[in-house]
């Protein structure tokens, strides 16, 4: 790739440049690279925060939800004049103030089977910072059938979790081949969330963002951390592909989003 950037950028991005790691290609890179984050929310917040600031050149923000008061005391890139407002729109105009650097597309829906495969093919990695079961085995169906990297993470009261998801490894019905039945698993709403917590894994899912774009290190392909905030502890723990996985497995059930049901329990 050809490094252009131009006197402003490499004002900008002169930390990133003056490593030998990044340098301008590195740089040029993540300009270059789309990204689409499902959810404007506590893990959103921080991703798209550090992807903008990091320059990647296109984010994709997925999100059918308005700002609530409630909401504030995690997701960093809400003010409190956005209160009522679509989290899609503040979004957006958080990113373009920080960078101008970066293009936002705003999609302001609720991801499904229909929308989701068109839009997941329009970038190059995905980030699912949502918030159901639904939406994360839908994200994980489509970018693993479209060979699509993508980034998951989690948050529960003091505990959280990461991993990557690559052509190369485990994809998350590897870990969960199902959803746990509806209302068994409580959500922040109900079961609360340390306010920073989103922010430490958020910034975690950043982090495998840029180094996926740069082709830079390790990814967290096959491992998820799981880090406990009260502990201040992190446990690495192998997935391993399953056989008979209905998606990357040997003789996969669900070929297509359309095969699958994602609303309540998401079984086939
Ligand atoms: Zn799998």
């Amino acid at each position: 790739m050809r490094p252009d950037l131009d006197p402003e950028q490499l004002d900008r991005y002169s930390r990133h440049i003056i490593m030998d790691d990044v340098g301008p290609a590195g740089q040029a890179a993540l300009l270059d690279t789309d990204v689409l984050v499902v959810g404007a929310g506590g893990l959103g917040a921080p991703v798209l925060q550090y992807l903008a600031a990091a320059g990647v050149g296109r984010l994709g923000v997925v999100d059918d939800d308005t700002v609530e008061r409630s909401n504030l005391q995690r997701q960093v890139i809400h003010a409190d004049s956005d209160v009522g407002r679509p989290k899609v729109d503040s979004a957006r105009e958080f990113v373009t103030d920080l960078n101008p650097d970066v293009t936002v597309d705003t999609h302001e829906l609720r991801l499904s089977a229909d929308s989701a495969v068109d839009l997941v093919d329009d970038y190059d990695i995905v980030v699912d910072a949502s918030d159901n079961f639904a939406t994360r085995f839908l994200v994980n169906d489509v970018c693993t059938l479209a060979g699509v990297p993508f980034s998951h993470g989690a948050v529960f009261r003091f505990e959280g979790q990461v991993t990557t998801f690559t052509d190369e490894g485990a994809c998350y019905r590897c870990l969960f081949p199902k959803a746990p039945p509806a209302g068994t698993v409580p959500d922040c709403a109900t079961a609360g969330v340390l306010g920073v917590l989103p922010g430490t894994i958020g910034c975690l899912q950043a982090t495998e963002v840029l180094k996926l774009a740069m082709d830079y290190g390790d990814p967290l392909s096959g491992r998820l951390l799981a880090f406990d905030a009260g502990s201040m502890s992190v446990d690495e723990v192998p997935i391993a592909k399953r056989p008979d996985c209905p998606v990357c497995g040997e003789d996969p059930a669900i070929g297509a989003v359309s095969e699958a049901s994602y609303e309540g329990r998401c079984e086939l």
